[in-house]
């Protein structure tokens, strides 16, 4: 929201009044000083005129949790357990998920209350690599590295995927990096080359890595770094 915004909708405070408290240098966000009225101001912030809070900014969240099989990437379901019930009770509702995992499918999964950070973390056209390992049914066919390389077709959609890489690890084992995340991306697209997925896990996405110290289940904030890669 609009900085002049924030103070005139405080009690006894017009437009022009909240003008003139930013022109003249005294409201601060985040305890910096800001002289623009159009200054967008997100939830998070602290907003300020000389001593007095117009708005104390919200707490962030930012979690990595090591997701297990068979927990719902969802808030509520009625039939299986959801990621969310990993988490504890105080941050729970104020939690999304940024970039869901298969039930079936392990490892990171970021889960934050700011909407705008995480949207970065997972709009396609920005294209943060999400790196997974995947163990497949069958040997890895010779064509499978040229062909993610040069997208494959997914007919509901009516488009090609973006250029994906493939890291052979073993006659049915492989690291994939993919730069969106659609539906059953990876499975769909193993599946375009004859081959199934048997078991799928996330270590990374863009620079944020799965922290080896985390048993499956359990989860950590993420570091000021880890944030700021995102940005
Ligand atoms: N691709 C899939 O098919 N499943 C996931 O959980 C993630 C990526």
């Amino acid at each position: 929201m609009k900085l002049s915004r924030i103070l005139s909708n405080q009690n006894g405070i017009s437009r022009k009044q909240a003008n003139a408290l930013i022109a003249g240098g005294r409201v601060k966000i985040n305890g910096q000083p800001c002289r623009a009225p159009a200054a967008d101001v997100d939830r998070f912030s602290t907003v300020m005129v000389d001593q007095d809070v117009v708005q104390a900014g919200e707490a962030e969240h930012y979690l990595m949790l090591n997701k297990p099989a068979g927990y719902l990437s969802a808030t509520v379901d009625a039939q299986h357990p959801t990621v969310l019930e990993l988490i504890a009770p105080e941050l729970r509702h104020h939690l999304h998920i940024a970039g869901r995992l298969d039930r079936s499918s392990t490892g990171l999964l970021i889960l934050t209350n700011n909407g705008l950070w995480s949207r970065k973390l997972t709009e396609p056209a920005i294209k943060i690599p999400k790196v997974y390992r995947v163990l497949t049914a069958k040997p890895l066919s010779p064509e499978t590295e040229t062909r993610f390389a040069n997208g494959i077709w997914f007919e509901f959609e009516g488009l090609t995927t973006s250029p994906a890489q493939l890291e052979r690890l073993g006659e049915r084992e492989a690291r994939v990096t993919i730069y969106e995340g659609r539906y059953h991306q990876i499975k769909r697209m193993f599946h375009a080359v004859g081959n199934r997925v048997k078991a799928l896990h996330r270590e990374r996405m863009g620079e944020i890595e799965l922290d080896n110290d985390l048993s499956s289940g359990s989860y950590r904030s993420l570091t000021a770094g880890e944030i700021r890669s995102i940005e």
